[in-house]
């Protein structure tokens, strides 16, 4: 018998009952966890390392863990930022997400790397060491807000890179300052399955083997039955699968409620019952709170439910 591990991204809202989730309803209540330290910002990578077990998270490591996920080659002495493009309103301010441009061409030493959407990252060669005196502002709730809030400061390279991508139209917000870190390998031989690229770098972080799953897109058009079969397959041969499952978190983002309900009520009918009938441990877990009201991440403790059969004692890896 495995422990499959299922993080659905965001679950969790202020109006989130479940009640709403028959399955989910049927597996038992464990406790609720920390899963934002003090000091760090509710989101997915601190969280999920958390879940995972994970208990010295180094601060400065989004975008690095981004450029692990997506295959991007890093040197320890780079710095490695994200970069938010944003579309812009006559006056300046910040109206919605655009589509990262596809090739940029930029100075010697700096590399640039469109992700999915409107994301992308900036390698700087050789620029670690200017990590702790930049001051950059993250693009949460950027709607509305003038382009000029976001000016990067403390790096002359990264101030050029921001006026450089300023047009009239849209601004790249450059964020999530990081540099290469190490962590401890997970403990146990474990699998993932996932569509999310900071899921894929948690994975290769912790050294867990990252399984390719067709038609796992990140969002709410994700292919749910191949994911939930590729997660029982997985669960025959690793003693701990990580399922990762995110269109909540992207609904939420969306401010679409009834998008995100109605994404969370498919999971509760078409994967869970697989899972619990495998014979396998099943434990569930949402990474932090999701609000569509506000498309905003927020700080809470989330519950962790078990189901399945039993380990023991119902020990969980999160303490
Ligand atoms: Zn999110």
């Amino acid at each position: 018998m495995s422990t499959i591990y299922c993080i659905i991204d965001g679950m969790t809202d202020p109006s989130f009952r479940t009640e709403d989730y028959p399955t989910l309803s049927s597996m038992r209540l464990d406790k609720y966890l920390e899963t934002t330290p003090e000091g760090y910002e509710p989101e997915s990578l601190t969280c999920i390392l958390r879940l995972l077990g994970v208990r010295d998270i180094p601060k400065k490591m989004r975008g690095y863990v981004e450029a692990l996920g997506a295959n991007i080659p890093v040197h320890p002495d780079d710095l490695i930022l994200r970069g938010s493009w944003f579309s812009l309103d006559g006056a300046g301010r910040c109206v919605a997400p655009v589509k990262a441009p596809k090739k940029w061409e930029l100075p010697a030493g700096v590399f640039y790397y469109r992700l999915e959407d409107y994301k992308s990252l900036l390698v700087l060669r050789q620029h670690a060491d200017e990590i702790d005196q930049l001051v950059t502002t993250p693009p949460y709730a950027s709607t509305g807000q003038p382009a000029e809030r976001f000016r990067p400061s403390g790096s002359s390279t990264l101030e050029e890179l921001y006026e450089m991508a300023l047009h009239k139209k849209k601004c790249m917000i450059l964020w999530g300052e990081s540099v290469p870190s190490r962590i401890a390998p997970f403990p146990e031989r474990a699998a993932v399955i996932c569509g999310t690229n900071i899921v894929r770098g948690i994975a290769k972080l912790l050294q867990m083997d990252l399984l390719h799953v067709k038609g796992a897109t990140g969002d709410v058009d994700t292919d749910l039955y191949t994911k939930t079969q590729e997660t029982l397959m997985a669960a025959k041969r690793y003693p701990f699968v990580l399922l990762h499952i995110n269109g909540a978190d992207e609904a939420a983002h969306r401010r679409d409620e009834k998008e995100k309900k109605a994404f969370l009520q498919k999971i509760d009918a078409e994967v869970l019952p697989a899972l619990l009938q495998s014979g396998h441990r099943i434990l569930l877990a949402s990474d932090h709170t999701s609000n569509p009201i506000n498309g905003q991440h927020e700080r809470d403790r989330q519950p962790l439910f078990i189901g399945g059969c039993k380990r023991g004692s119902d020990e969980s890896i999160n303490g």
